[in-house]
C-alpha cells in the first residue's frame, strides 16, 4: 500500500495499493498490444484527443491545484501556476506537432539521378515515462504529451510523492480518448520503478536525482535502449558590478526559493562582485524575511513545506557543516517548530567550495552566497561542479555575459534571469544533470526513430 502524507502536517491523506510487478508486466504487454493501431491513427486524431485533454485541465486547474498542494507541499497559487503553464507547453506542441512529425523529402529523383532519399518519424513504440514529484504536471507533459502525440504507447510511473496527481493525469487522458492501455499509470515507488525497467522498451524517459538516474542509465543499457535523463543540479549565477543590485536580489531570491527551493533549476549557489557584494546581500535577505511562510492551501503563501521529511536532516547537515568550516548565517537554519516538515528560508555567507551547501544539490530553501573579485573566478567557481544544468549572469551588458556563460559547460545560460524554462527552447542537462532533452522541436522528435528512405526508380 502506498501511503500519500500530506507534508504540511504529517497526516496521512490517502493509501493507493501499488502495481504489482505481475501487474506491471500486464500493462506494458496490453501497451505492446495497443501502440500499433494508435499509432496508425491520423495525427489530427490524436491531436484532438491532446486538445480534449488540456481543456478538461483548464477546466479542473483549482481542484488540481488543491490535490498537488496537498500531496507534496506545493503553495497553491504555485501549483495553480504550474498547471496555467502546462497548457501553454501543451499549444506549442499541438501547434508544431505536425511539422515536427512530417515526411522529410530531401532529395528527389531528378536531382538524385533517379534515387529519392526521405526521411520519416516513427514512434519509438512502448516507452516508460518516470517521472519526479516538484514539478509534475511540467516534467511529465514534457515527455508523455508529445510522446503520444507521436504515437507512442507510455508507461507513466509518478513519484510516489506525487501519485494523486499522476492519477488525475491518467483519468484526464483516458476521459479525452486516449485507451487505457495506450497511457497505463503505474502506482508505486523504485521498486515499481524498476520492475517497469526490467521489461522489454524502446525508450526510457526519466526525470529525479543522479543517483537514481545511474540506476536507470544500467537498466537501460542492460536492454540497450534509448534512454534520457533529466537530474538534478547546482545552479550559479553571478552578479556583476554594474547592474540593478535590487532587481538582481529579487530576482534571484524568488529563482533561489520558489516551490520551496525545490526545482531542478532553482539558483543554488550565488557568486557576487566584491563591488556591489554587502549592498546585494542586505537586498537579498530583506527580500527573503519578506516571504511569506505557511500552510501551502492558503492562497498568500510562497514558502511551504519540503515535500519529503528525510530532506530536513540533509538541509541541517548543509548549515552545521558550512557553519563548522567559518560560514555566517544571516536567515533562517533550522527545521521550523511546527507540524510539517517545514525548514526556514537560509542564507549563508562566507561560504567557500569546500562546503557542502556549495557543491552538493540541496533542493530545498537554502542558499550560500560568496564573494569574488573578478569575471575570471566567478566562471572558475560557476564551473567548479559536476552538473551542467543551468547558469545565470546579471550584468548591463549581454557580451560580458555571454562571454562568461559561454565558458559553461550547461544547457541553458541565463542573462538577468533565472529558473526560467520556455517551451520553445530545448531543456538538457549535461554532466550528472542528464542526457538528452525534452521541450522545443527536437523535444518532440526525440519520440521518433529517424527511418531514412533510399528510394531508387525501378531500372
Ligand atoms: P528520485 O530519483 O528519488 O525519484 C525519481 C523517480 O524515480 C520516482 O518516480 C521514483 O519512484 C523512481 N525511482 C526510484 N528508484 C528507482 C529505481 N531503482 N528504478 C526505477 N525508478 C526508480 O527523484 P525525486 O526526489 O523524485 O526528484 C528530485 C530530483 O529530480 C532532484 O535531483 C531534481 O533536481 C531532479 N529533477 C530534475 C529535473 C530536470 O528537468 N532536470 C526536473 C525535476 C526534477
Amino acid at each position: 500500500m502506498l501511503h500519500i502524507i500530506n507534508p504540511a502536517n504529517g497526516q496521512l491523506i490517502e493509501g493507493l495499493p501499488e502495481d504489482t510487478p505481475e501487474g506491471i508486466r500486464e500493462k506494458h504487454a496490453a501497451a505492446r498490444t495497443a501502440q500499433p493501431a494508435w499509432a496508425a491513427r491520423p495525427l489530427e486524431e490524436r491531436a484532438q484527443i491532446i486538445r480534449a485533454f488540456r481543456a478538461s485541465l483548464e477546466a479542473q486547474q483549482d481542484t488540481l491545484a488543491r490535490t498537488l498542494s496537498s500531496e507534496m507541499g506545493k503553495p497553491v497559487s504555485q501549483a495553480a501556476g504550474e498547471v496555467k503553464g502546462t497548457l501553454g507547453r501543451i499549444d506549442f506542441f499541438l501547434e508544431n506537432a505536425a511539422r515536427s512529425l512530417a515526411p522529410e523529402p530531401l532529395l528527389d529523383t531528378e536531382a538524385g539521378g533517379g534515387t529519392a532519399e526521405e526521411i520519416t518519424h516513427e514512434p519509438l513504440g512502448v516507452i516508460a515515462n518516470i517521472s519526479a514529484w516538484n514539478y509534475p504536471y511540467f516534467v511529465g507533459s514534457n515527455v508523455f504529451v508529445p510522446a503520444l502525440l507521436a504515437g507512442n504507447a507510455v508507461l507513466y510511473k509518478p513519484s510516489e510523492h506525487s501519485t494523486l496527481t499522476g492519477r488525475a493525469i491518467a483519468r484526464l487522458l483516458h476521459a479525452a480518448g486516449v485507451p487505457r492501455e495506450v497511457f497505463a499509470l503505474i502506482v508505486g515507488g523504485g521498486a515499481a520503478g524498476a520492475a517497469l525497467l526490467e521489461l522489454p522498451l524502446d525508450g526510457i524517459f526519466f526525470t529525479g536525482s543522479y543517483a537514481t538516474g545511474r540506476k536507470i542509465a544500467e537498466a537501460a543499457a542492460r536492454q540497450l535502449t534509448k534512454v534520457q535523463l533529466e537530474l538534478g543540479g547546482k545552479d550559479p549565477a553571478y552578479v556583476t558590478d554594474d547592474v540593478n543590485v535590487q532587481a538582481a536580489a529579487e530576482g534571484l531570491a524568488d529563482g533561489a526559493f520558489y516551490n520551496t527551493g525545490q526545482s531542478c533549476c532553482a539558483v543554488e549557489r550565488i557568486y557576487v562582485h566584491e563591488a556591489v557584494y554587502d549592498t546585494f546581500v542586505d537586498a537579498f535577505v530583506e527580500t527573503v524575511r519578506g516571504f511569506s511562510i505557511g500552510d501551502p492551501d492558503v492562497e498568500g503563501t510562497y514558502i511551504g513545506p519540503l515535500a519529503r521529511e528525510p530532506q530536513l536532516a540533509v538541509l541541517e547537515a548543509q548549515v552545521k557543516d558550512a557553519l563548522d568550516k567559518g560560514a555566517t548565517l544571516k536567515l533562517g537554519g533550522k527545521r521550523m517548530e511546527r507540524a510539517g516538515y517545514y525548514f526556514e528560508p537560509t542564507v549563508l555567507v562566507d561560504v567557500d567550495h569546500s562546503m557542502r551547501v556549495m557543491s552538493e544539490e540541496s533542493f530545498g530553501p537554502i542558499i550560500g552566497i560568496q564573494k569574488v573579485s573578478s569575471d575570471e573566478e566567478a566562471a572558475q567557481l560557476m564551473a567548479d561542479t559536476p552538473y551542467g544544468l543551468t547558469a545565470g549572469v546579471y550584468a548591463r551588458g549581454s557580451e560580458r555575459a555571454r562571454s562568461i556563460l559561454a565558458q559553461l559547460r550547461t544547457g541553458s545560460s541565463y542573462w538577468n534571469c533565472c529558473d526560467r524554462v520556455s517551451p520553445r527552447l530545448p531543456w538538457s542537462g549535461r554532466g550528472h544533470s542528464g542526457l538528452g532533452l525534452t521541450l522545443s522541436t527536437y523535444g518532440i522528435q526525440t519520440f521518433t526513430h529517424p527511418r531514412a528512405w533510399h528510394l531508387r526508380q525501378p531500372a
